[in-house]
């Protein structure tokens, strides 16, 4: 899916939880979310996190490369296992599966005293398994999305007909669907509050 689509995706997501009152407006768990939305596609340089913070995606593709090249010997041993563990350091490799953001959450449990910094991560992670669960749309899906179990199982939401190639003009489709379900959100549940207390406010006091 396309940064876009991520985004409207996984705003969507939030602002229907807001409706219902799962979740609450808060401002470091919604910019951990949006950071955490981007942050899977951070091993892509070319991708609009990737540019975002250039140095940290050559890192990290640097250090998928180091791991690889120590994992050589592997190959020799038991080259089943040695696919497994260099897809993992691939693009839509560990960043794109599960145990990502479980890692977080259970980081963001040991920062209890510091709550702003908990709702970051929490938001963080929310994110990362919005993104994920978002390609899991697309045409290809995600390969081993639950490393190590499974690990060359495709993980799709949708029957292949309905899946939507990246950037194609069915994911524009669905973009578009997702901004007309948000604005109907925010008249339908946040800006009625707003009126209806206009209301009652001028009902009282002119
Ligand atoms: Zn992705």
């Amino acid at each position: 899916m396309t940064i876009k689509g991520h985004f409207v995706s996984s705003f969507t997501i939030y602002n229907l939880a807001m409706a219902f009152n799962i979740a609450i407006l808060n401002p470091l768990f919604a910019l951990g979310l949006f950071l955490g939305t981007a942050f899977p596609d951070i091993d892509e340089p070319e991708s609009w996190i990737g540019q975002k913070f250039k140095f940290l995606s050559f890192l990290i593709i640097f250090v998928f490369i180091l791991f690889k090249i120590l994992l050589i010997p592997i190959y020799f041993l038991n080259n089943k296992a040695y696919k497994n563990l260099s897809h993992m350091l691939s693009h839509r490799g560990i960043t794109h599966f599960l145990i990502l953001p479980i890692i977080l959450f259970c980081i963001s449990l040991f920062f209890t005293q510091i709550e702003l910094l908990k709702y970051f991560i929490q938001g963080f992670a929310l994110g990362c398994l919005l993104h994920q669960t978002e390609d899991m749309l697309t045409a290809g899906g995600i390969k081993g999305w639950l490393w190590p179990v499974f690990p060359s199982a495709r993980f799709t939401l949708l029957p292949s007909i309905l899946r939507f190639k990246v950037g194609g003009i069915s994911e524009l489709v669905f973009i578009v669907f997702l901004l007309f379900i948000n604005v109907y959100i925010l008249f339908h549940f946040h800006f009625q509050e707003t009126i209806q207390h206009y209301h009652f406010f001028r009902m009282e006091y002119i």
